[in-house]
């Protein structure tokens, strides 16, 4: 292990009763940004309650689960369900929060953006973590008006965000 400080400074979230905390760290030789995408699938929808649902990537080793807020018992891990024959959400039974999306043959994390810490998103590097230049999944779901502004974005790394019709599995990108 190189004992060098990471290029990026570790980050963490957790779900609104601060029982499920977590820390994502960067170490050398991972993503950076971390892949930021969003999905507007139906599930995402439901499990989140927003249109959109914006994700970071992070690998299974990149991810701490830390002691509840103000705790000095064992980090607690978010419960989870399997929302299709290829997925898992996970979430905090207490709370309720959607934290995180995996799939199952993965051996990373799409991580609710929306669950970093207030300091992380309104921090210097806010931009950089959660602006969606990987991806846009279910541009089928687009509501005209209200949430098709990322496709229609003129800034040049959202222009070139791949844009899949559903999710990449399916294979078909927005013309
Ligand atoms: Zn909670
Ligand atoms: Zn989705």
């Amino acid at each position: 292990m190189s004992t060098a400080t990471p290029k990026h400074p570790s980050i963490t979230g957790g779900c609104v009763c601060e029982s499920i905390r977590y820390q994502i760290s960067f170490p050398e030789g991972s993503v950076y940004p971390p892949n930021p995408c969003t999905c507007q699938c139906t599930t995402c929808r439901k499990h989140s309650g927003a249109l959109i649902v914006h994700f970071i990537t992070v690998q299974l080793p990149q991810i701490t689960w830390l002691s509840p807020t103000n705790s000095d018992s064992p980090p607690n891990r978010p419960s989870e369900i399997h929302t299709s024959s290829k997925a898992v959400r996970y979430f905090c039974a207490k709370c309720g929060t959607s934290l995180a999306f995996k799939l199952l043959e993965l051996d990373e994390l799409e991580l609710m953006a929306g669950t970093l810490d207030e300091d992380v998103l309104n921090g210097p590097h806010a931009t950089e973590l959660t602006r969606p230049i990987g991806a846009q999944f279910f541009c089928k779901r687009v509501i005209e008006g209200t949430t098709d502004f990322i496709m229609k974005s003129e800034d040049a790394d959202l222009k070139k965000s791949i844009k899949w019709v559903e999710d990449s599995s399916e294979g078909k990108k927005l013309d």
